[in-house]
Order: C-alpha cells, then sequence, then structure tokens
C-alpha cells in the first residue's frame, strides 16, 4: 500500500487505485494539488478494506487494474452517497468504450496522464452538477458529525450509568448473599407466608423442622405446618398478622414423625413489599421444646419441694414441720392481743387392728379419707395437720374451747359414719378419740400441746369415738 501524507486539516479526502507504484506516487501529488488529503492502494481488495470502514469525497480508480475495477466499483455503487465522485483513468492507447464504462458507476473518465488542470475542471464541472446535493451532503455530514459528538456524550453517560448501577447491583448482590447467609445461618426456621396461607420462601430450618424436602415445602401451606393452630379460622395468629396485626407470638406443639412431641415458639410479623404494600407474613418458629421441657421438671421439682417440705401426700394435709411453725405464730398473736386460739388432737381408734387385719394399704385408705374429712370439716383461716402415724391436729385461731368442741364433733360425726370397705363383702366403720385444749395466757407450745393431748389420752381411757375439753 502506499501512503500519502494527510493533512488533517483538510476536510476532502480521496482513495486513488491504481496497480502502478509509480503510477500512484505521480498521480497522489496531482490529486492532493486539488486540496484533497490523498491515500493510494495498489489492488481493489486493499481498496475496498479502506472504503468499508470510510467512504472519501473522491475516488479515482485506474482501469489498468485486473478487472478494470469493475468488481470495486460494483460493490461501491450500493452505498455510494451523491458527495463521492468517482473518476476512472485510462490509458489513451487502449480508451475503453465510454458508454458501458460510465454506466458502471464512474463520473468522469480521464487519461492517466492528466494534468492538474483537467481534474481540477472536471472536480469543478462535476461539484457544481452536484452542488445542491453535495452541500445537501456536508450539511448532513455536519448533522452527522454532531450526531456522533451527542452519541459519544450518550454514550459516556451510557458507561457512567453502567458503572454506577453495576456498583448497585453489586451492593444488592452483597446484600442479598449476606441475607441468604442469615437466613442459612439463624436457629430456627423462617418462612414468608402468602396472603393466600401458601408459603412463599423457608429456610433449612424451616425444612428439618417441618420434616419435609424443598419440592414439598412448594406445595406446602401453613395448616400442613400445625394443622390443630386455628388455621383458616379468623382466630389464626398468622391470618391476624396477614390482616394486618403488627405483632403475634404464640406457642403450639407438633408430633414429629418419630412419635415425639415438639414445642415452638411462634413469632408473625407483617411482609411488606419495596412499595411498603402487604404481601403477607415473616414466621419465625422456634423449637423450644429443652426449654418448656426445662420449666415443667423447675415447676415440678419446685411443687414436689414445695408439698414435701409442708404437706403430706398421703392426706394433703399440712404436715408437723408446718403445724409448730403454724402453731407457734398462733400462739404469739393469740398471747400478744389476748385471742382465742384453740387445739384439737384426733387418734383414729384401735387403727393398729385395722391395719393388721386388712393390710397397711387399707389403713392408707382410711388415712386419705380423715385427711378429707378434716379439711372438709373447718373453716378456711384453720390449719388441719398430719400430725404423725394415724393422729392429727386442727389449730383453730380466734377460737374459744366451746366453738373447738362443735368442730370435733362435727369431725368425730363424719369420720364415724364413713364407710370403708376393705373387702367386696365386707364394710366397717373407723372411729376417732379428740382432745381439746383451749390456749391460756403465757402458755407454751409444749404445754398447749400437752394438755390437748391429755384430753385425748382421756377420751380414750373413757370409752374412745368421743372428745374431751377439760
Ligand atoms: P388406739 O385406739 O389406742 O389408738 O389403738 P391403736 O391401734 O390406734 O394404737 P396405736 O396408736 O398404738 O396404733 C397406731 C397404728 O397406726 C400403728 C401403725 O400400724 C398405724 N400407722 C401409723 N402410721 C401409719 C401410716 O402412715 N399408714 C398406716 N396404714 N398405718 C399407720
Ligand atoms: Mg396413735
Ligand atoms: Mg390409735
Amino acid at each position: 500500500m502506499y501512503l500519502a501524507g494527510i493533512s488533517l486539516n483538510q476536510d476532502y479526502r480521496a482513495l486513488v487505485i491504481s496497480p502502478s507504484t509509480p503510477d500512484l506516487e505521480r498521480l497522489i501529488p496531482l490529486v492532493e494539488a486539488c486540496n484533497f488529503t490523498a491515500m493510494g492502494v495498489t489492488s481493489s481488495g486493499e481498496a475496498w478494506e479502506i472504503l468499508e470502514k470510510t467512504l472519501p469525497q473522491l475516488l479515482v480508480i485506474s482501469l489498468d487494474l485486473p478487472d478494470r475495477g469493475s468488481t470495486l466499483i460494483r460493490k461501491i455503487i450500493p452505498k455510494k452517497p451523491d458527495s463521492l465522485i468517482v473518476i476512472g483513468l485510462f490509458d489513451p492507447t487502449t480508451p475503453p468504450e465510454v458508454e458501458s464504462t460510465m454506466a458502471e458507476g464512474y463520473d468522469f473518465l480521464l487519461e492517466t496522464s492528466f494534468s492538474p488542470t483537467a481534474l481540477r475542471a472536471a472536480l469543478h464541472s462535476l461539484t457544481k452538477c452536484q452542488q445542491t446535493s453535495t452541500s445537501k451532503t456536508i450539511c448532513q455530514s455536519e448533522t452527522i458529525q454532531h450526531q456522533q459528538q451527542e452519541m459519544e456524550e450518550l454514550q459516556d453517560q451510557i458507561e457512567q450509568a453502567f458503572a454506577m448501577s453495576n456498583q448497585t447491583a453489586m451492593e444488592a448482590e452483597m446484600a442479598f448473599i449476606e441475607l441468604n447467609m442469615i437466613f442459612k445461618a439463624v436457629t430456627g426456621g423462617i418462612v414468608l407466608i402468602g396472603k393466600n396461607m401458601n408459603i412463599i420462601r423457608f429456610n433449612d430450618g424451616f425444612l428439618q423442622l417441618a420434616e419435609i424436602d424443598r419440592e414439598t415445602a412448594r406445595t406446602f401451606t401453613c395448616s400442613d405446618l400445625f394443622p390443630n393452630h386455628h388455621c383458616g379460622t379468623d382466630n389464626c395468629s398468622i391470618l391476624k398478622v396477614i390482616k394486618g396485626e403488627p405483632h403475634v407470638e404464640f406457642e403450639t406443639e407438633k408430633k414429629r414423625k418419630d412419635g415425639s412431641i415438639r414445642h415452638y415458639n411462634i413469632t408473625a410479623t407483617p411482609y411488606k413489599g419495596p412499595g411498603g404494600e402487604l404481601i403477607g407474613a415473616v414466621v419465625y418458629i422456634l423449637d423450644i421444646t429443652e426449654r418448656v421441657r426445662i420449666k415443667r421438671e423447675l415447676e415440678q421439682s419446685r411443687e414436689k419441694y414445695r408439698t414435701m417440705s409442708l404437706v403430706d401426700e398421703l392426706t394433703g394435709l399440712f404436715n408437723k414441720r408446718h403445724f409448730n411453725n403454724t402453731l407457734s405464730i398462733e400462739i404469739d398473736r393469740a398471747d400478744r392481743y389476748g385471742m382465742n386460739l384453740s387445739l384439737i388432737m384426733m387418734d383414729i381408734d384401735n387403727f393398729k387392728i385395722h391395719n393388721d387385719t386388712y393390710g397397711h394399704d387399707q389403713g392408707d385408705l382410711v388415712l386419705s379419707r380423715l385427711g378429707e374429712i378434716v379439711a372438709g370439716s373447718i373453716r378456711s383461716c384453720d390449719t388441719p395437720c398430719r400430725y404423725g402415724g394415724e393422729e392429727f391436729t386442727i389449730i383453730l385461731p380466734e377460737t374459744p374451747g366451746q366453738n373447738a368442741e362443735t368442730v370435733a364433733e362435727r369431725v368425730r360425726a363424719a369420720m364415724a359414719a364413713e364407710p370403708f370397705q376393705p373387702n367386696p363383702d365386707e364394710t366397717v366403720y373407723k372411729t376417732l378419740s379428740l382432745g381439746i385444749a383451749e390456749f391460756q395466757k403465757g402458755e407454751k407450745l409444749a404445754e398447749l400441746l400437752r394438755r390437748a393431748d391429755q384430753n385425748l389420752y382421756k377420751a380414750k381411757k373413757s370409752g374412745k369415738n368421743r372428745y374431751i375439753y377439760e
């Protein structure tokens, strides 16, 4: 390829195509003398490579090219603008057939040895003919240049926008990854429930908890998870959130496939879209089985401890420890405020025989029933106790001895009327002996007890099944 010097200040470009390099070296200065920046090539192929990228304003084609340049002309014609002038150069010794050559697409034919004046004259006449269209083309070209500039600016803006949106997309992706990690790592199940109680999204914790695989989860509904929890009714806690309640929390239980019962704490809050519209509910399910177990065990042991320390298990009455504490407090009170206080002591008559005859379990039944009789015969401020073995006491605050007699008689009569059936064909009745003592001012606990016991002893001695108050 032969290249002439290019002046960037010149607007018009020309391409000269000739198989002869010496011809090019001669022709290019001639073309440049007509204010063109000229470039020269020696083959149609090279010329086409250039023309595919950019079209000059002037094409000078030597008809000495192998096919007289006709292949190149055929390719150019479809994309030839009005502003492009195509001049064919011919050897005067072998002149071309003018009409057919011009018909191929040439605008002018010149002898290869043309003078600058001949070229200038040809260009002058040609540009005059095409003035209108040329100026239009130049104008168009300016418009195109302007549009190109605008396009470039637009492209810059688009690239900047792309860079920014890439940044935003990256940040969004990071946030998504982080959220997913939290979603996966969190203990317990998270599930997004839609307005139709359909499951929209869930984490691995949810699958473990629901004992289902990913595929099943897609067709799973809320009611499949907790079928006993008011599903579908207005009492359904999740439905309440879907209807606008800001927060619900409840506990429920579910039987697992292995038959074990698991307990769950469930928190539901509204699931809103980017515009704040309500889509459904975010439900967080936490397995609290262990917590529930520990709590229950604690409650049981606390209750057991409380019962063991104060209450007699067989009769449900207070035990001796509580009797002593309570009596001590009541004696203090009665002594300080000069109030009445009575004590009843009782003992089952001939209980040993009952035990020996019917067995210890039958004896326990009598004790247990006596506990109920005593508890049912007194006021709520009285304290019934199992003092030990088959001996019971009742502390009666603000009660004079006479009134205690009424209580003693009530208990005695109730017990005496209570039938026991140690065997299916045998009914027996058990009786009680009771001793009553009324608190004397300044008296000590042991003394009060001793006097009540003494009266009980007297009741035994005088025939049993009675109370003594002396
Ligand atoms: P008395 O009329 O003189 O009281 O005669 P008793 O047979 O009741 O005489 P005693 O007080 O000596 O007998 C008490 C019996 O109570 C002895 C024991 O077998 C029985 N006993 C004590 N505690 C329990 C208990 O927790 N369960 C049972 N089944 N029997 C008990
Ligand atoms: Mg006894
Ligand atoms: Mg007895």
